[in-house]
């Protein structure tokens, strides 16, 4: 395994007083792609959005190229390079998919010039996002809307893509075009953090996984090692 770009160890945390994620480690490998897979209220959203700034954490560390993160705020995680695809996408709603791409590069200070060829480079790898530049963003169907939110996290970019269920929804063929396009991006350099409820999808993708239950990490490996291995399949993903 190449070093951790990103680390997180013992975390904790949850909403008030109900704990929801306990004594979470995690390492994602600089320039790969790993998933979190794990069913429905396992605690995988909270994980993301710990890691992002938006659910405070109550124990452990995050660190990220080694500096920890575990107390900054949203917009300073993004800022060191993290950026979060939620679930649900989350376009805004009366605003274009140009205005919404662009909402991604909000802390960016370059010229014009270079936040326009960043919008082609989207293009480049989601066509149709150029086709309805000036539609409404949250009027496009399910798979276009993954793409603009998948751009406007690239718009920032990050080190490392945090997706939040990539094929939530979305029909088959919709989820072969996000993923031939996840590759891509990957291959760029952009490492990725992928949480899916749809383990296939996830170990087609991703190189190592993180299986969460009840907010803990039951098991972890290389995906490879995971799916050959018939008791870890019928204990954990029922295949
Ligand atoms: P899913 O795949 O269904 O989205 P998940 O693995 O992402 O599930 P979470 O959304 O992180 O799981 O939810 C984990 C637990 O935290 C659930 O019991 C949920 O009810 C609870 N929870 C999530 N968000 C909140 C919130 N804002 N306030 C209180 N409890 C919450």
């Amino acid at each position: 395994m190449s070093d951790p770009l990103f680390s997180v160890r013992g975390l904790a945390s949850g909403y008030g007083d109900v704990q929801i994620l306990w004594d979470i480690d995690i390492d994602v490998p600089e320039g790969e792609i790993t998933c979190i897979v794990g069913s429905n209220g396992a605690g995988k959203t909270t994980l993301l959005n710990t890691i992002a700034g938006l659910v405070p954490a109550t124990a452990g560390q995050i660190l990220f190229q080694g500096t920890d993160i575990t107390r900054a705020k949203p917009h300073e995680v993004l800022g060191a390079g993290i950026a979060l695809v939620p679930e649900g996408r989350r376009l805004f709603k009366g605003l274009s998919v140009r205005d919404n791409l662009l909402l991604g590069a909000y802390l960016r200070r370059e010229p014009a010039k270079v936040i326009e060829q960043e919008i082609d480079f989207i293009c480049s790898i989601f066509p149709i996002l150029k086709e309805r530049h000036n539609q409404d963003a949250t009027t496009l169907s399910g798979g276009e809307q993954q793409m603009c939110a998948i751009g406007r996290g690239i718009m920032s970019r990050p080190k490392l893509l945090m997706i939040d269920e990539l094929s939530l929804g979305l029909a088959p063929r919709a989820v072969d075009r996000l993923c031939d396009a996840l590759t891509e991006i990957n291959k760029l350099g952009i490492s990725v953090l992928l949480v899916e409820q749809d383990v296939m999808t996830a170990f087609d993708l991703a190189e190592h996984a993180f299986v969460v239950e009840t907010g803990r990490i039951r098991i972890s490996g290389r995906t490879d090692d995971l799916s050959d291995n018939a008791d870890i399949r019928q204990a954990y993903f029922g295949f």
